[in-house]
């Protein structure tokens, strides 16, 4: 036994309080967003802030500082050891930059701001959201100046969600696949393919949606003993330990793919927290790796196998018992039904070909309104012009154009760019997945899914946040990341189906 294992013990010890503290946060948001009455989230709201107070001062105590000193001082550390402390040296050090104070009335205008965009969406009113957004901003470039940063002021902003990640890069890789998916985009509209969806509307009763959806949740390895589904207005996924990892969904009974499509999706979010390695508890390394990388899991399920032709060969047969209006709707059919293309507005309900595109505008206009290049009162001028550029539609309103997400009431500036780097990821992993899995298309026409979650469990979710998102892509696939992997599936998949 090496001489600091002892104090990594100790160490471990000491931040396990912290992730019970994230543990009792995420209980208490899962029921403030599916059971809580309505009267109780004021309450609820001051329980978490004091939750946040535990967990920032033992994030940033003189004991957290003594044991990254300690483990500063050693050179032949193990790979978890020197992960672990130097995640926790980068926390500390962030933490410390910001004043307190500064950082306490930037929670306060968040929480403002999130609660009059809502209002400005319901009343499709920009310039009611514009003074908030201003403030948002100005607290944003204040904390860069705090923090520091490397050639451009969006790149602070990015480490916070795709450490490594830098706007130089994703100048470079955005603009390929922005140039690729439009030039696919004018193919399929140039194309005399019709595609008809019309046997995806009507009426899908909730129970059987539900039953279907559970069922392939199954086949797909999410683990239902240590797992739940339940309903909220956005699903999403949330972890409160190794054995407990939940997720939610929306049904709309008149749309068969919503609820559907959402269930994959946040099941693939499932399957990676459940299957961190367990050895990696108490160290903070518990975690995806990034955003951008366990975006990778759900749109890889949700997109590259949930939408696939082999897939939906299996899968049809069960769906018809549940639903027999389909049983005159040929396979090809419904499968193209599921893939069509068709240019929208609203980033939540696009396609899989045009997704990336509301992301990349989305990423323009951020990185200009954080260098201080595009102002408040140019931004939603800018947004429309972007849309009818690269999209060729054009919001009738602001709900449904600038308004569309709350990301950047409540500051979550850079993290848009995750959504992304999920599609180019899981494209790339995909790559290395049919060269390590010959017969990978014939096992998924069979169902079996079991080996692409033992795939992905090897090479990806063990590993927590061991790895940098560069580092882990690197390791699993031999080489950086590129756009190249995303945009050749995307030709190879679509030019069959619209017959390009
Ligand atoms: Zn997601």
């Amino acid at each position: 036994m090496k001489d600091y294992e002892k104090t990594f013990k100790e160490f471990k010890n000491y931040l396990k309080k912290i992730e019970y503290l994230n543990s009792t946060e995420a209980v208490l948001y899962w029921d403030m967003r599916t059971v809580i009455p309505k009267q109780g989230v004021p309450y609820r709201g001051e329980v978490l802030s004091y939750i946040g107070e535990q967990k920032y001062k033992l994030l940033t105590s003189d004991i957290m500082k003594n044991y990254i000193e300690y483990f500063e001082g050693i050179d032949d550390l193990d790979p978890v050891t020197k992960a672990c402390y130097l995640n926790c040296k980068k926390e500390y050090e962030k933490q410390k930059k910001i004043p307190k104070d500064r950082y306490t009335a930037y929670v306060l205008a968040a929480s403002e701001s999130e609660a009059v965009w809502e209002e400005a969406k319901e009343e499709k009113n920009y310039e009611k959201f514009k003074p908030h957004l201003q403030k948002i901003i100005n607290f944003q470039r204040e904390f860069i100046e705090y923090l520091g940063y490397d050639k451009d002021k969006y790149n602070t902003l990015l480490d916070d969600y795709e450490p490594g990640i830098t706007v130089e890069r994703l100048d470079t890789i955005f603009s390929q696949l922005r140039d690729a998916i439009i030039d696919i985009l004018n193919k399929i509209n140039e194309s005399s393919v019709k595609i008809n969806t019309d046997f995806l509307m009507g009426k899908f009763d909730k129970k059987d949606q539900e039953k279907l959806s559970l069922y392939i949740l199954h086949k797909m390895g999410y683990d239902m003993d240590r797992g739940a589904l339940a309903e909220t207005m956005h699903p999403f996924t949330i972890k409160m330990g190794s054995d407990d990892v939940r997720l939610t969904t929306h049904y709309y009974e008149n749309d068969f793919r919503s609820a559907l499509y959402s269930c994959i999706h946040e099941g693939g979010h499932g399957i990676y927290d459940q299957n961190i390695d367990k050895s990696l508890y108490g160290t903070l390394l518990s975690e995806g790796a990034s955003m951008g990388i366990h975006e990778s899991q759900s749109r890889f399920y949700e997109n590259i196998i949930g939408r696939s032709l082999e897939f939906w060969k299996c899968f049809y047969g069960e769906t018809k018992k549940i639903f027999p209006q389909f049983n005159n709707v040929p396979l090809m059919d419904f499968y193209k039904g599921m893939n069509e293309v068709k240019p929208s507005l609203v980033r939540t309900e696009s396609d899989e070909l045009t997704y990336s595109l509301h992301i990349i505008i989305r990423y323009e206009l951020e990185k200009e309104l954080i260098n201080g290049r595009l102002s408040v009162d140019d931004v939603r001028e800018e947004w429309n012009k972007k849309y009818k550029e690269y999209l060729g539609v054009t919001p009738k309103d602001d709900e449904e154009g600038i308004l569309q997400d709350m990301h950047w009431s409540d500051g979550s500036f850079g993290y848009f760019p995750s959504y992304a780097l999920g599609n180019l990821y899981g494209a790339q992993f995909l790559h290395k997945m049919e060269q390590d899995i010959p017969d990978l298309y014939s096992q998924l026409e069979k169902g079996n899914l079991a080996f692409i979650k033992e795939w992905l469990n090897k090479n990806i979710h063990k590993h927590g946040s061991l790895y940098k998102p560069e580092e882990l892509i690197k390791l699993v696939t031999g080489s950086e990341l590129s756009a190249k992997y995303f945009i050749d599936y995307l030709y190879k998949k679509y030019s069959k189906i619209y017959n390009f």
